[in-house]
């Protein structure tokens, strides 16, 4: 291991998720910004990446927020409820596009209630996030006793542990099939890149270029690329609802002159009906591909 003569690590240390959900898409999006990652086999701690002075570290999401807060490693992946959970001062750089998910106060369906401020004084709440917990019962002005669970925190309330549960939530399906109903909201969170504050300083040429390169892959996620021939004279009302980056790009066909071919990237929400659209003002051979990086 390269270090420096203050002691600082040379090669830039970048740590993912080793397993759960954050884990495949942390090394899929490495892999789209053009890291490659050499003989990332399952099982690995650590990789190389291929060309580049930068190591992969493959470690527990939960863990992720310290070791970037210690030093030990200067960039990762992880969820924003951890680094809140954490309260340690990491800095962050993107907040990504997956993980999406929120923090939330969640009571059995037969306990009748459906506002925290109903939540009787002293109730037990299971939760993995203890500290984003007791702030967020405080601020309501409520107290109750909180029991630390490493996971599972929706089974508490059934086998009389638990009175209600904080815990994270995406679909609501897992709530519903412990007999659970959503009573609040306490944070939205997704993935997020962090860094270390000395090393974003430090290394910041480096850590930018990582950065961009992540950005890049991250932003072309909501977009797609629109290809369509359409009539000349549909091409000002079509602008309207297509204005792509820096409006769509368009193209001669050779040998036509009452049709031209359209460029442009459409936000991946407004497909479906910019395709309506298109076909309605007499578009033809649309064709929608995934865009893999925006490089502004
Ligand atoms: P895991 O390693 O699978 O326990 O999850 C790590 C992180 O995945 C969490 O801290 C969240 O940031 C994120 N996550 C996204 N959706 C969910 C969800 N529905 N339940 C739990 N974690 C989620």
């Amino acid at each position: 291991m390269w270090r420096s003569a203050t002691g600082e690590h040379m090669t830039l240390r970048f740590a993912v998720p080793n397993k759960g959900r954050l884990s495949e898409r942390s090394v899929q999006i490495l892999k789209q910004a053009g890291f490659e990652i050499e003989d990332g086999s399952d099982r690995k701690l650590f990789a190389a990446v291929k060309d580049r002075d930068l190591a992969i570290m493959f470690l527990r999401a939960q863990d992720i927020v310290r070791f970037v807060h210690q030093g030990a490693v200067d960039l990762g992946i992880t969820g924003k409820d951890l680094v809140s959970e954490a309260g340690l001062g990491v800095a962050t750089l993107i907040e990504l596009n997956f993980g999406y998910c929120r923090l939330s106060v969640a009571v059995p369906e037969s306990s009748g209630i459906s506002h925290i401020k109903e939540v009787k004084t002293g109730s037990i709440v299971a939760t993995s996030f203890p500290n984003l917990t007791k702030k967020h019962f405080s601020e309501k002005g409520k107290r109750v006793e909180i029991t630390r669970v490493s996971g599972a925190a929706e089974v508490t309330p059934q086998i009389g542990v638990a009175h209600l549960i904080v815990d994270l939530v995406s679909s609501g399906s897992t709530l519903k099939t412990n007999g659970l109903k959503e009573i609040d909201v306490i944070m939205e969170s997704r993935a997020v890149l962090i860094g270390n504050k000395k090393s974003v300083r430090s290394k910041k040429a480096e850590i930018q270029e990582i950065v961009a390169a992540i950005k890049s892959v991250s932003d072309a996620e909501d977009k797609k690329y629109l290809m369509a021939d359409i009539p000349v004279g549909s091409l000002e009302e079509i602008k309207k609802f297509l204005p792509g980056i820096a409006g769509p790009t368009i193209m001669k066909i050779m040998g036509r002159d009452d049709v031209v071919a359209i460029h442009v990237v459409v936000d991946k929400d407004k497909v479906y009906d910019s395709v309506n659209r298109l076909k309605k003002l007499g578009a033809t051979g649309i064709l929608i591909v995934p865009i893999d990086r925006m490089v502004p």
